[in-house]
């Protein structure tokens, strides 16, 4: 029987270590899908365009959502995010789970347009945690990171909206993505999507 894709939303504040989380999942599980959002936010030095985003400008961005082309977007400080509509048709075309990696905003659209994704909310311990991620990372300017940290509070009051919840503590970049697995492997099993396989058993 032909593999069906799912499309996992793995969201959570900037600082959740998301990014390193659904590096670790595709040394994982190579066969899952990252979809590679289109942006207009600079890159930061070492990112590629096409592998960590499609960098462009804000012309092209708002053509993309005139042309339909954008399944979600939000605006973050000040730059455009968005997953487009051709890599995720691609990867599930392939039959391949989808993984897409986006803050809540666009969770939530995503949510709403596709009611059979599943969303999983990546959160750290805390927020002394959170601030040191953010601050560590060294490439942005006080006034961003402060922007940041409001934007991760603002944030956290959406896990209402997910059906699971990962907390990404210190050194546990490899058991979060061992969740995100089990996760993705149990939803594959979860009775909803399973009724067209039992229900066709005796023909
Ligand atoms: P960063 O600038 O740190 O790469 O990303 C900022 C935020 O935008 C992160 O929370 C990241 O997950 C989110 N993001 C990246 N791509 C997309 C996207 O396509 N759509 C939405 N809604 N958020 C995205």
């Amino acid at each position: 029987m032909e593999k069906q894709g799912i499309l996992f939303i793995v969201s959570g504040p900037a600082g959740s270590g998301k990014g390193t989380v659904v590096s670790e999942l595709r040394k994982i599980m190579p066969d899952v899908g990252v979809s590679v959002s289109a942006t207009t936010r600079a890159p930061r030095p070492g990112e590629v365009c096409g592998v960590n985003y499609h960098f462009t400008t804000r012309a092209d961005f708002e053509g993309k959502i005139a042309a339909g082309e954008v399944l979600e977007y939000t605006e973050y400080l000040g730059n455009y995010y968005g997953t487009l509509r051709s890599e995720v048709e691609r990867l599930l075309g392939e039959g391949r789970d989808v993984i897409l990696e986006i803050e809540v905003e666009g969770a939530a659209q995503i949510k709403r347009s596709f009611p059979d994704s599943v969303a999983v909310m990546l959160i750290p311990p805390d927020s002394t945690t959170l601030e040191r991620r953010l601050r560590g990372r060294g490439t942005e300017t006080e006034e961003v990171i402060l922007r940041r940290l409001e934007r991760a509070r603002e944030e956290l009051k959406s896990v209402g909206a997910y059906d699971y919840v990962v907390i990404n503590g210190e050194g546990e970049v490899e058991r979060c993505a061992g969740s995100i697995r089990s996760i993705i492997e149990a939803e594959h099993c979860s009775r909803t999507r399973m009724e067209e396989t039992v229900g066709g058993f005796f023909g």
